[in-house]
């Protein structure tokens, strides 16, 4: 079956930092896959160079078998949740987003769609500078879900909400995943990972661990705390406040 991330040899260096080292990875059709690291591990780093926003010193990412930028309707096929991919802060929630769907060649009645299926449908009359966190992150799913893509890529998507919206968030994965659709989602929040994801991948500049999250934990003997502690070591100095 044909992979829907294939990342080879994926190195990115800012001067003297190396971000992202030798990193390879594969994602297949139909995962929810974790990619787990600290802070400045190089997970935003990896996805940016999977979405072309970032030239990579070395390596090769593709989607769907091509480099990003080289492939036909990227825009509907991928959707994206990542900061710096913001709304106009000014925007109602469905003002924002029917903007992105004009933008994508899609009609007011998708916005909708969406808005219902995230339950910001009765928020959505509202300022999104009024949004508390929980509502941004479902805001952003929503605008990441408008073209029905198949693959979802999500910079932290859990992040600042609160249980009930982690709950919420990882139902929300799964009912993706049994859609049919892939989802790729970078997070440092091992025990939700844990929770959702199908597959792991774990970054600690290198390559950690690629491989299903059963087989990372022993089938659940060993927690997947434990276990990236072992594969990524002890914090070095220079990054304990990340
Ligand atoms: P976090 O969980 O904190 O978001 P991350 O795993 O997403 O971390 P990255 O944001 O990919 O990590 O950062 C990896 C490393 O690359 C860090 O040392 C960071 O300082 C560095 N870095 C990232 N972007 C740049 C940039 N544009 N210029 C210089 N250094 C950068």
């Amino acid at each position: 079956m044909t992979d829907v991330v294939a990342i080879e040899g994926l190195t990115k260096r800012y001067g003297d930092v190396t971000a992202v080292q030798d990193v390879s990875f594969r994602v297949g059709p139909g995962r929810i896959v974790g990619l787990l690291g600290r802070n400045g591990a190089g997970k935003t780093t990896t996805l940016r160079m999977l979405l072309g926003l970032v030239r990579p010193t070395a390596g090769r990412a593709t989607v769907f078998g091509r480099p990003y930028g080289e492939l036909p309707d990227a825009a509907h096929r991928i959707g994206v949740s990542m900061d710096g991919i913001g709304p106009s802060n000014a925007a109602t929630g469905r003002a924002d987003l029917r903007i992105w769907a004009r933008t994508l060649g899609l009609g007011s009645s998708r916005v909708e769609e969406v808005l219902e299926r995230v339950g910001l449908d009765g928020d959505a009359h509202r300022k999104l500078r009024g949004y508390s966190t929980g509502m941004r992150q479902r805001h952003a799913l929503a605008t990441a879900l408008l073209a029905d893509p198949e693959l979802l890529v999500l910079d932290e998507p859990a992040n600042g909400l609160d249980p009930d919206g982690i709950r919420w968030l990882r139902q929300f994965l799964r009912s993706l995943a049994d859609e049919g659709r892939t989802v790729l989602l970078s997070s440092h929040l091992l025990a939700e990972v844990e929770q959702t994801a199908d597959d792991i991948v774990i970054l600690q500049r290198t390559l950690r661990y690629s491989g299903t999250a059963a087989d990372l934990t022993g089938d659940g003997d060993v927690s997947l705390e434990d276990r990236f502690f072992e594969l990524v070591g002890p914090q070095s100095k220079e990054h304990a406040h990340g």
